[in-house]
């Protein structure tokens, strides 16, 4: 018999309930209150925007601007549910033009934390300040000011535990903050941003209109340098940006940035359109660093599927894919391309290129760096495709992917050095300079040491610029920056208190690892092959993924109808 769970009866929840519920909607976390108040301050034509974080943004969220301000007599009116100033009938809400509409930012911060708002606007001779605990207002007074608004959020879910163990590390939020800033500093290329992350200045950008620019300061010179300039006008749509050429690749998707009518979003359809025109120049796992801005009438668009707003909805999704597919591929025909099959294994991508100890005669795979006693059971016939490896063995056909069997090769012996403190380590005559994003710099902050148990040495060298002085021996041979971009990707997205040593070593091994679309001497393949027979599990790479692919003696004879 099912138990009935216990049930009260049907009543309407207390406003105080409702309002936690829905504030939790909107604010998830630190960067979600950071990224109401930046909207609200562009909103209001700031051209200067000052955002300052304190412990992860628990302690301390203050966004200064110096836009329009809130007039004195609106300013209770601006922390209740659904009151705004940029939409004001069902009309408005089918042509959003405002990053905000929904009346929900404030009252839902006022909900999870204690807020103090000064504002000043230009008519006024003094401005405003209001301080509330809890959501009702503790002080209120007038005080005078420039004009422009500053919102101090103290204590961030403070009597929320869940939500606050929910949180990632300190060093975590930081990044989403970065992140996140960085996003709109490049939608709003003129308007001045700064980030100040515990006192110390994370990012500063000039305001001066100039998206290479903007670029320059997040990604580095060299990296705006090389962007190509997107500009596509068709009847609907206006796409416009930045793009890196194909030899300007990054392991992950952190570097796209799409925005809608200015708006940063998260679209599937614009990764599909820009991912499709670099189809075939860029190898598997590598991405585009790409800056794109798509206008379009506003009564083209639904903003408001989501309160959180970062997701949008097309009414003509067609016209928009193609607009962006066709802006970047005409992008990238205007330079001349390499194809990334002409690349070998030992040059990185891209402009990282850096002076090397490793000799280019060397083979990929050092010899005999493992005892093999035995001779390989598998015999290599070639290789297809530069991608997967045909060998023949005691019963059969074998077809290896290269790749993967690299990586399982890399993940046993990264694994094993660490498990045994022993990680052979690869110091470099000179070091590599590495320029990260706010980003990621706030990531490196909290697992430096980590990285450092896995062979990584890097140290500061000013602003964000960090120098690479010695790298596991493991994987010497790979893209150290994308190694090392890779690493910080994924170890953003964990506790740093407990980093998992099982991802990190996944992270080395993949990226590490030699790619599909590489040409191997038949030295080479048998290396790979003797490495990958010492492995503990040579049949699956550290994903679960098969590294190999066997057609038996037996399947062979019955497909060819040789069995009676
Ligand atoms: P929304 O942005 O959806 O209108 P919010 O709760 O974020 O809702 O803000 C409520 C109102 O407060 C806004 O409509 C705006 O009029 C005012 N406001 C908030 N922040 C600022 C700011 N930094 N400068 C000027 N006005 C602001
Ligand atoms: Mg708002």
């Amino acid at each position: 018999m099912k138990v009935r769970p216990k049930q009260m009866p049907i009543k309407i929840l207390a406003t105080e309930v409702v309002s936690k519920i829905a504030a939790g909607e909107v604010i998830e976390r630190p960067a979600s209150v950071v990224k109401e108040l930046l909207e609200n301050s562009l909103d209001a034509g700031a051209t200067q925007i000052v955002v300052e974080v304190q412990g992860g943004g628990v302690k301390l969220i203050k966004v200064s601007d110096n836009g329009t301000g809130i007039p004195a007599p609106e300013l209770e009116l601006a922390f209740h549910r659904y009151a705004t100033s940029k939409i004001g009938n069902l009309d408005d809400l089918e042509r959003i033009a405002s990053l905000g509409f929904r009346g929900e930012a404030l009252p839902s911060i006022a909900a999870v934390a204690e807020v103090e708002i000064s504002t000043q606007t230009s008519s006024e001779t003094t401005g405003s300040y209001m301080h509330l605990r809890n959501g009702e207002v503790v002080r209120r007074e007038s005080r005078a000011r420039p004009q422009g608004t500053t919102m101090t959020v103290h204590r961030l879910f403070r009597y929320f535990p869940a939500r606050l163990k929910f949180l990632k590390s300190v060093n975590t939020e930081n990044s989403h903050i970065a992140h996140l800033v960085s996003q709109y500093a490049l939608a709003f290329s003129e308007v001045k941003f700064s980030l100040v992350v515990d006192k110390r200045q994370s990012l500063h950008t000039a305001g001066n209109g100039d998206l290479r620019e903007v670029v320059s300061e997040l990604y580095g010179s060299e990296v705006a340098q090389r962007m190509l300039k997107v500009e596509q006008n068709d009847a609907l749509t206006k796409v416009s940006g930045l793009i890196s050429p194909p030899s300007l690749a990054r392991s992950n998707r952190n570097y796209l940035s799409f925005f809608v009518n200015r708006r940063w979003v998260h679209s599937p359809l614009l990764t599909r359109a820009s991912e499709e025109a670099y189809r075939g120049l860029l190898m598997d796992g590598q991405h585009p660093i790409a800056v794109i801005n798509v206008s379009l009438p506003a009564q083209e668009l639904d903003v408001n599927i989501h309160p959180a707003k970062a997701q949008i909805k097309f009414c003509h999704e067609q016209a928009v894919f193609s607009s962006v597919h066709k802006g970047i591929e005409e992008a990238l025909a205007r330079t001349p391309i390499a194809s990334p099959k002409a690349v070998p294994f030992s040059v990185s991508s891209g402009q990282w290129e850096r002076p090397r100890m490793i000799m280019d005669n060397e083979p990929v795979f050092a010899v005999a760096q493992l005892p093999t006693l035995e001779l390989p059971v598998l015999r290599v016939l070639g290789q297809l495709a530069s991608t997967y490896i045909i060998a023949e063995g005691p019963d059969g056909l074998y077809l290896i992917d290269q790749h993967a069997a690299h990586e399982r090769i890399l993940y046993d012996r990264i694994s094993t050095q660490w498990s045994q403190k022993e990680v052979e380590v690869q110091g470099l005559l000179q070091p590599i300079t590495i320029e990260f994003s706010p980003r990621e710099e706030e990531t490196l902050k909290g697992s430096k040491e980590f990285l450092a148990e896995f062979g990584f040495t890097i140290e500061p060298f000013g602003n964000r610029s960090y120098l690479i002085r010695a790298i596991p021996a493991l994987v010497a041979r790979a893209n150290i920056i994308e190694i090392i971009s890779a690493l910080l990707d994924t170890l953003a997205g964990q506790q740093s208190l407990n980093p998992c040593e099982e991802k990190i070593a996944q992270s080395l091994a993949c990226h590490g690892a030699i790619r599909a679309g590489q040409q191997l001497s038949n030295e080479e393949m048998r290396e790979l092959i003797k490495q990958l027979e010492q492995t503990k599990q040579p049949r699956a790479c550290p994903h679960g993924r098969p590294t190999m692919i066997h057609l038996s003696a037996h399947q062979l004879e019955k497909e060819f109808g040789r069995l009676a």
